[in-house]
């Protein structure tokens, strides 16, 4: 057995694994939009290394062979990058790709049946490079920065892309007669450095995958289901992030308690699915005046917490008289004139706070608030004028 079969049997094993491997993870707790496309990939791909060990050692399918080895070759990329932009959530390759697969597999099997050997395994080549330079667009999600494993990713894809575009153009070279400067670099390309690659692109999907599914559990575990807004944890998550952020630019930023009043009643009077439309209402009401800056939750049953980012007192006071003019427009079908209103709790946040010491300063406003008759925003003011002085030590 020469070398160059040890690896294609090797590679073929690996691809095999691999698309069990991307397969299984996919039945975990989800199904992940990458699987199906990638594992698929993965199984066409030790099909056709398998079916190349064939032809190279028996001569099995003459032209027909090469063929079928390039078409898989070929088809292999466009589901990789299928799969990316599934899980983007960006639309896939056009049909039009599968019709180039067929068009330029019909060339290479002319050039296969006439010994235009260096032609047709150009022709793949190039192809698999091309294709896989446009699938690098869709390794990032579109809405954020790359995460590691998606840097990761896109480099060995792009490695793979360099790889098949040197061995194509040396090919072509070869089919020409035309002499270059590179040896038999391709030939150690394809028994060094693609089998490397070709593992990492597996491992790689497969941390893509379970980074994906551990993303979307802790997006679950902080995001109340009702309201589509932060759940308690999640805000108190991301406050503690941001605070300190806040705190070392010794921007102030104001924490603010708010409680829908006489909630109760509209439970007791319209049911309770209606009470639930009032708060995916208020919660939609009070997003609306917040910058994306901002944080908002929901803590308890009918009570959210805000957090206003470098917002001074006076700006804050605006903004809170903005959410109640905002609740006030607030309608909602199951409850026929709603008059919707809230109690505002209020604490600046100095430099050397904490959250929690916000918190119950702001609970203590919010609890005055509603024994002065509701629909108001109080201001912990005595501790606030504390908390505000001990920022500018
Ligand atoms: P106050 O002005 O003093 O805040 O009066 P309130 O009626 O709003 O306050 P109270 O604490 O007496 O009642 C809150 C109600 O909120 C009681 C509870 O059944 C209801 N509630 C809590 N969570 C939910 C929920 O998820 N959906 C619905 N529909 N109601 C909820
Ligand atoms: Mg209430
Ligand atoms: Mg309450």
């Amino acid at each position: 057995m020469n070398e160059g079969v040890a690896v294609l049997t090797t590679l073929a094993l690996l691809a095999m694994v691999l698309s069990i491997a991307i397969a299984l993870s996919a039945r975990s707790m989800e199904p992940a939009p990458l699987a199906t496309s990638w594992s698929l990939a993965f199984a066409l791909s030790s099909a056709a290394w398998t079916l190349n060990i064939l032809h190279g050692l028996t001569g099995f399918g003459g032209a027909f062979s090469i063929a079928a080895v390039s078409a898989l070759a070929m088809i292999v990329p466009v589901l990789l990058w299928k799969g990316l932009t599934e899980r983007a959530g960006q639309p896939p390759p056009t049909r039009g790709w599968m019709v180039a697969v067929v068009l330029v597999d019909s060339i290479i099997l002319c050039a296969a049946l006439k010994h235009a050997d260096g032609l047709w395994a150009a022709l793949s080549q190039l192809f698999r490079a091309v294709v896989l330079v446009m699938a690098l667009r869709h390794v990032a999600m579109p809405n954020r920065q790359a995460r590691v494993d998606e840097q990761m990713m896109r480099l060995l894809l792009a490695l793979l892309a360099a790889i098949s575009l040197i061995v194509g153009v040396m090919a072509l070279a070869r089919q020409f007669q035309t002499a270059t400067a590179l040896g038999d670099l391709d030939r150690w390309l394809l028994l060094l450095a693609l089998p490397p690659v070709f593992t990492g692109i597996g491992i790689a999907a497969l941390t893509l995958i379970a980074n994906d599914l551990a993303a979307n559990l802790r997006r679950l575990a902080t995001t109340d289901p009702l309201t589509g807004i932060l759940n308690r944890r999640g805000f108190d998550q991301m406050s503690e992030q941001l605070i300190p952020t806040v705190g070392r630019r010794e921007i102030v930023a104001m924490f603010i308690l708010t409680d829908i009043d006489r909630f109760k009643r509209i439970n007791d009077q319209y049911g309770h699915e209606a009470g639930d439309q009032v708060l995916i209402a208020f919660a939609r009401a009070i997003e609306s005046q917040l910058r994306p800056l901002d944080l908002f939750g929901r803590t308890g049953g009918e009570e959210f917490a805000i957090l206003l980012i470098g917002a001074t007192i006076e700006f804050s006071m605006l903004v809170v008289e903005q959410l109640r003019s905002a609740l006030k427009q607030v309608t909602v079908d199951a409850v026929p004139n709603l008059r919707l209103t809230a109690s505002f709790g209020m604490a600046p946040i100095g430099s050397v706070d904490d959250l929690g010491r916000a918190q119950r300063y702001a609970d203590r406003a919010l609890y005055e608030a509603k024994e002065s008759g509701r629909d108001r925003a109080v201001l912990a003011e005595a501790e606030a004028s504390m908390a505000y002085d001990a920022s500018s030590c």
